[in-house]
């Protein structure tokens, strides 16, 4: 998954994109990145780790102009090294094509093949990169004819903002899998993967970038093209909801903290217990467990403390260093713990294993009886739209029956929420997102393994 911003018109530019990366952080914490043209020419700085590690002051003073655009990676396809930090910069017929991209291709291994059948240099292993290639190609079109022949090709999802020199573009795949928007910044335009990055810079929200669009904003103001047919069904993914967006950000028209809280509300509907109280692991079950606990009349207590100062626990790609993470960063409150019977309410179980910990904690901590519940129905299915679980076999929910889940995490209660709860969260989308991860409908058929830096996952 990534963060990605793009900002048109507005002084500093590269500063207001490095304060919107920010917001963006949660997006991905392995690299981070930089364009920006400043009348004549396109600069760019990329690093490795999160965005205030990697810029300075002295480095966004090197970075002058009111065009740029920026990316926060944390990787699904292409390994996590800086040759892989985006955006991706390329030279091309005197011009500078700057990208950053937020999804995952489905077909980027096929085209790629393709394109160097054809003499195609790739510098990366990046799926984003074949974008660029497929969009150069036709660039002596002009350049929304060639971005249109590129979205043709291309398939799964991709929310992108793009520099050509002194153009902003942003383009999104017309399922509209992840979220993309549009604001107005002091008369000019800021383009974010979340609203959040608004707030942040007193920017006004305007719309969506509405799936399958193609917005170019230059001397001319915004324009839009819609080059593809209307798919049959729209994907937005429902896991931005669960488990990655900002609670303060509202994406596919929606805030993901009422989201949340209704997901609570729901699992009280289908599992209504009783207990001394209800709480979150913090921060992704909060917003539920809110919702839950206000609906069941329960105290809500933060019954675990997170140590702040550490990352998404799940973002670091080793094994190793995932599991010493999941140690330091949740601390149960004992003497709140001791003796009682509590309803534990997350997001989500992917592989089970930080669960267990927590759970083990908690349990050590003196829980009488733990209940567990989960925002969403068991994640069996792999998601090849950027969600990192790719591999099946990673997958608790693929292998192991609810019962065996429950035996494995030793708790007295273990329920997921239906899907129709789930869907009921969201109202008016029910019909819109993918949920390819829990039923294996997949919004577009995917026709190759997915694999992560073109090495077998599965
Ligand atoms: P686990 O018990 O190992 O399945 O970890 C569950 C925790 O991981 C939950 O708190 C989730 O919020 C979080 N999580 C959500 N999405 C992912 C993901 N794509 N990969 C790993 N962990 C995730």
């Amino acid at each position: 998954m990534c963060g990605i911003i793009g900002v048109y018109g507005v002084p500093s530019a590269s500063k207001v994109t490095f304060f919107g990366l920010y917001s963006l952080q949660h997006r991905g914490q392995e690299s981070a990145g930089i364009a920006v043209f400043d009348g004549k020419q396109v600069r760019h700085y990329r690093g490795m780790g999160l965005v205030s590690e990697v810029f300075d002051e002295k480095i966004l003073q090197e970075l002058p102009g009111e065009i740029a655009i920026g990316h926060v990676r944390y990787s699904t396809a292409g390994s996590s090294t800086i040759i892989n930090a985006q955006p991706f910069c390329v030279n091309y017929a005197k011009k500078t094509i700057a990208l950053a991209h937020n999804g995952n291709l489905v077909n980027a291994e096929s085209l790629r093949c393709e394109l160097e059948e054809e003499g195609h240099i790739f510098q990366t292993t990046m799926d984003s990169e074949v974008i660029v290639h497929l969009i150069v190609k036709h660039l002596k079109e002009g350049l929304v004819e060639a971005i249109s022949k590129a979205m043709k090709r291309i398939k799964g999802a991709y929310s992108v903002v793009m520099l050509v020199d002194g153009t902003l573009v942003a383009f999104r795949d017309p399922q509209g899998f992840r979220p993309l928007s549009l604001g107005m910044l002091n008369g000019g335009y800021i383009i974010a993967s979340e609203t959040c990055a608004f707030d942040l810079l007193s920017a006004e929200c305007m719309r969506d970038i509405a799936p399958g669009e193609i917005l170019v904003i230059d001397e001319n103001g915004p324009q839009s093209f819609f080059p593809i047919d209307k798919p049959q069904r729209l994907a937005h993914c429902i896991f931005e909801f669960i488990y990655f967006a900002r609670p303060d950000s509202t994406i596919f028209g929606k805030n993901v903290y009422l989201v949340r809280k209704r997901l609570g509300e729901k699992l009280y509907e289908e599992c209504p217990l009783t207990a001394d109280f209800v709480m979150p692991f913090p921060d992704s079950g909060n917003y539920a467990a809110i919702g839950y606990a206000a609906k069941a009349h329960l105290p809500f207590e933060f019954g675990v403390i997170r140590n702040h100062y550490i990352g998404r626990t799940f973002i670091q790609p080793s094994e190793k260093l995932r599991d010493l993470s999941v140690r330091m960063k949740l601390n149960p409150v004992k003497e709140l713990i001791r003796g009682k019977e509590v309803v534990v309410i997350d997001d989500s179980l992917v592989r089970g294993t930080t669960s267990k910990n927590r759970i083990r904690s908690i349990k050590l901590a003196g829980a009488r009886a733990v209940h567990f519940l989960i925002t969403c129905p068991p994640l069996r299915f792999p998601c090849f739209f950027g969600i990192d679980f790719p591999s099946k076999q990673e997958l608790i929910a693929a292998k192991h029956s609810i019962e065996e889940i429950r035996k494995f995490l030793d708790i007295d209660t273990l329920y997921y929420l239906s899907l129709e709860g789930m869907l009921s969260a969201v109202e008016d989308l029910s019909d819109k997102v993918c949920t390819a991860c829990f039923t294996g409908d997949y919004p577009i058929p995917v026709h190759q393994p997915f694999r992560k830096d073109f090495a077998e996952v599965e």
